[in-house]
């Protein structure tokens, strides 16, 4: 997970308050220094964690604690409130309604511009847009190749002209095309840092392109050098959204992180990786969530979206919530957990699976599964995936026949169903007291019971 020790920083301050026997000064004392030293560490500036922790103290003494919390609850919820609103709060997805609607990206040097803006592509055809790009960057001379390569995986136009050093005459030429999209992403050309040449161009292109969004792109390597970055090219063109790329490889991604709070520029995206996939949309909510170890339903949905198609996961999502989830439905999900990788970083994802750590054997036997339930999936009737609770003994043992599988097997996949839906259901129908259930990496009642028959039963 992005920021690693951030988080779990975060969550053993979070779990000495929730075992501390009185909430007094001295633990309120302690549990901001916590915070500060856990930020700092991240390479958070200095000011903006003093400033933040000032914000929490306030709140934390001034505000009475409200009917139906704990003290401990109300607590840990301005710390995740502040930490959120820290990080650009919530952000609603941008609109593509114009036609096009224009997205220019700016940055240094190999700060990930390009790449991104074919991620930024992917992101946007998946969710039914027509996409092209324009290569603007005329001072790398590999810079428009390195677009149309991009481009041509994805199957979607890329308007360059390689040699020609005007940035504007190159938008120009083709400029009756761009009516055909819903969206445009513009590449623009960086430099080794911001200097007036950098500036002036940057200038020029932004007020001919006249992007309907400008996303500085930060790599997220650069740590606290990331605002006064940003607060130079916001000056410059009016940044509107940050992108942190290389989150996947720095523990000090808090310095790119806060840039958002300098600029007041939100994170929009993040880039996790150097694959066209590697990238996810920026929710300071979810991300705070999986920070303190909350997980975020709304995050792995939205993963989950991504990897299956978007009709499928939508109709899924809400046939999950509905309680209404067949075996098809549970292989799908399965299949779509073990494309998106690891399982346990999708396990973060979920509310209170944060903290579970799941044993790795665990999540390797779950995905070796996939194979097993194929066959017998494959062996069903249409009716019996559609209504798997009438899989009645004998037809277990046909299908185990059918398939080629063992009637365990077949009746640790209907359990695993059975346990599955309804922990979506209470996922959806009672969120916060399925993470009550687990907080402090433990688990009682009903969650309990259900995750110690699934994981006892591989
Ligand atoms: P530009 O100069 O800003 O256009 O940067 P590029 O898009 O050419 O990327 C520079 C290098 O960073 C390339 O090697 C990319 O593969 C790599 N890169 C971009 N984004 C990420 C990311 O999110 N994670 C990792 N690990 N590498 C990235
Ligand atoms: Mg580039």
């Amino acid at each position: 997970m992005v920021l690693d020790n951030l988080g779990t920083s975060l969550k053993n301050t979070l779990k000495k308050l929730v075992g501390a026997s009185v909430v007094d000064e001295a633990l309120i004392n302690e549990i901001v220094k916590d915070i500060q030293r856990a930020l700092l560490q991240a390479d958070v500036n200095v000011k903006l964690v003093f400033a933040l922790t000032n914000a929490m103290r306030e709140r934390i003494t001034k505000e009475k604690t409200p009917a139906g919390l704990t003290k401990r609850e109300h607590l840990v919820h301005i710390v995740y409130e502040e930490l959120t609103s820290f990080l650009g709060g919530e952000q609603p997805e941008i609109e593509i309604s114009g036609k096009p609607t224009k997205f220019m990206l700016v940055g240094l040097f190999g700060s990930g511009k390009t790449t991104t803006c074919a991620k930024l592509a992917k992101y946007y055809l998946k969710r039914g847009k027509k996409v092209a790009l324009v290569g603007l960057d005329v001072w790398r001379p590999a810079a428009m190749a390195q677009l149309e390569q991009l481009a041509s995986q994805l199957k979607i136009p890329c308007f360059v002209k390689k040699g020609e050093k005007d940035p504007i005459k190159i938008y120009d030429i083709f400029v009756d095309k761009y009516k055909d999209f819903d969206l445009l992403i513009i590449d623009t050309a960086g430099r080794d840092a911001v200097n007036e040449e950098l500036i002036t161009e940057i200038k020029t292109v932004a007020e001919h392109v006249k992007a309907d969004h400008t996303f500085l792109v930060i790599s997220a390597d650069i740590g606290q050098a990331a605002q006064d970055l940003a607060q130079k090219f916001h000056d410059t063109c009016g940044v509107t959204s940050v992108i942190s790329t290389k989150m996947d490889g720095t523990a000090k991604a808090g310095g790119a992180l806060s840039a958002c709070a300098v600029t007041e520029a939100p994170i929009r995206f993040i880039g996790v990786g150097e694959k066209i996939d590697d990238f996810e949309r920026f929710n300071a909510k979810g991300f705070v969530g999986r920070l303190l170890g909350m997980g975020d339903l709304e995050a792995l949905l939205e993963k989950a979206q991504g990897a299956m198609s978007e009709d499928k996961a939508e109709e899924m999502a809400k046939r999950m919530t509905a309680g209404e989830f067949n075996l098809i439905d549970l292989y799908e999900q399965m299949n779509a957990l073990k494309g998106m990788g690891s399982m346990q970083k999708l396990m973060e994802m979920i509310p209170g699976m944060g903290q579970l750590q799941l044993p790795k054997e665990v999540l390797d036997v779950q995905e070796g599964k996939l194979e097993v339930w194929k066959h017998i999936m494959d062996s069903c009737t249409k009716k019996e995936l559609m209504n798997p609770d009438e899989i009645s003994a004998d037809r277990i043992a046909r299908i185990a026949k059918g398939s080629g599988t063992k009637e365990t097997d077949i009746r640790e996949m209907l359990k695993q169903y059975k346990n599955s839906k309804k922990l979506f259901k209470m996922m959806k129908s009672n969120p916060e007291d399925l993470m009550k259930q687990m907080q402090g990496g433990k688990m009682t009642g009903k969650a309990a019971r259900m995750f110690k028959k699934m994981r006892g039963k591989r």
